[in-house]
């Protein structure tokens, strides 16, 4: 097989070469039972023992206890937008949910709940400031947690830990006793960052992630919910994105995207070979201080986000002279440096780190870095 190129796509995004050559291996006959994982019922012994292994692999990956329901949903992150709130508002008498808005994705999760419910933005970084001295533009920074203004009978918190498009990243999840809110359960969008390191499962009352990001192909959500929480879907609520109905039924309330089920059960596997999330966050800091590093030592390209605020996963980047974006990205594809341009909404570039990105792919983007400010710079 041809060397396959670096993937810096943000998503739909790389996938580890073992799992794609695994799923290779076992496409026309899974485990010698003759069907392909796309041809088997969903009710079936097989795919029923991949279903629940991915479950207990999960489950081991990132320490979640019984307390907390693990479902695979459909309809992706953005359907938790509205799944959340019709499943969670109702959880006291007045409809309220809270947001903190870092970034496009928190952005659009705000303006989704306000369709079910009063939906109140308590923080934001909508705004440019200075911080340490350096203009920070919109959406590149985090408003620090004392300042979120919760409301205590809130139905719940939203955060979006890894805005995916600005490249800003919340590392620490707040403690809803120190916001003044204890009873009020923080629900994290992770889509971008899930997997990529320890999460602290504990602190939330749910997690939710797109798996095309950094665990497995489009089509499957990741859904974890503490198991207190669920019950107090709307009637408005679809029967299909009830969390009581699904967890009830192990996401087999309808049929789950059985086969991108499958390829995620295998990337957890993946991880677990590599040695799980410690060792999956050694070595996306060791990529994400060798790029930054570089940017921060050259004048020839900018960063747009904080510092403290970082994403390790979504890197955007400028050329300082932004006439030279087009030959950059020629000269990038032409190495095997693939899919590095940015947002729309951003502009310049963006390299998405992910887990599947080897240290040696980011070396090689950091040489090419190298090499076009030397013949352009
Ligand atoms: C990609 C992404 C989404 C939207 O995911 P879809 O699967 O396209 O609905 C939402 N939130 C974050 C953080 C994302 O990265």
């Amino acid at each position: 097989m041809a060397v396959r190129p670096w993937n810096f796509s943000p998503g739909p995004s790389a996938i580890p070469e073992t799992v794609l050559q695994q799923a290779a291996a076992e496409m026309l006959d899974w485990h010698g039972c003759g069907m392909s994982v796309m041809e088997m019922s969903h009710r079936g012994r097989e795919f029923t023992q991949i279903c629940s292994e991915a479950e207990s692999d999960l489950r081991e990956l990132l320490g979640i206890s019984q307390d907390y329901a693990v479902m695979f949903m459909q309809g992706g992150a953005s359907a938790e937008n509205a799944i959340v709130p019709m499943n969670l508002l109702g959880r006291t008498p007045s409809h309220k949910a809270d947001f903190v808005l870092t970034g496009i994705w928190s952005v659009k999760s705000q303006q989704e709940c306000e369709r079910y419910g009063d939906a109140q933005i308590v923080a934001s970084s909508g705004l440019a400031t200075v911080i340490d001295g350096h203009y920070q533009a919109p959406y590149t920074w985090v408003p620090p947690s004392h300042t979120w203004q919760v409301r205590k009978d809130a139905s719940y918190l939203h955060l979006c830990s890894n805005e995916t498009i600005g490249g800003v990243e919340t590392m620490d999840w707040p403690d809803m006793a120190a916001l003044g809110a204890p009873g009020v359960p923080l629900v994290v969008d992770a889509s971008s960052h899930f997997l990529s390191r320890p999460m602290d499962v504990e602190k939330t009352g749910m997690i939710f992630a797109g798996a095309q990001k950094n665990a497995g192909p489009a089509g499957v959500t990741i859904v974890i919910v503490r198991r207190d929480l669920i019950g107090h879907a709307l009637p408005i609520c679809p029967s299909a994105f009830d969390y009581a109905k699904v967890a009830a039924e192990k996401s087999m309330f309808n049929t789950p995207p059985t086969y991108a089920i499958y390829i995620a059960g295998l990337v957890f596997k993946w991880l677990k070979q590599q040695g799980g999330l410690v060792e999956m966050e050694q070595l996306n800091m060791a990529k994400a201080q060798a790029l930054y590093g570089h940017f921060d030592q050259s004048g020839f390209y900018k960063l747009p986000v904080e510092r403290s605020a970082r994403s390790r996963m979504n890197v955007p980047f400028f050329l300082a002279d932004p006439s030279l974006d087009a030959a950059f990205l020629q000269g990038a594809a032409a190495r095997g440096l693939m899919q590095l341009k940015g947002h729309k909404s951003v502009g310049g570039m963006r390299a998405s780190i992910y887990n599947a990105m080897p240290l040696e792919g980011v070396m090689a983007l950091i040489d090419y870095l190298k090499d076009f400010e030397r013949s352009h710079g």
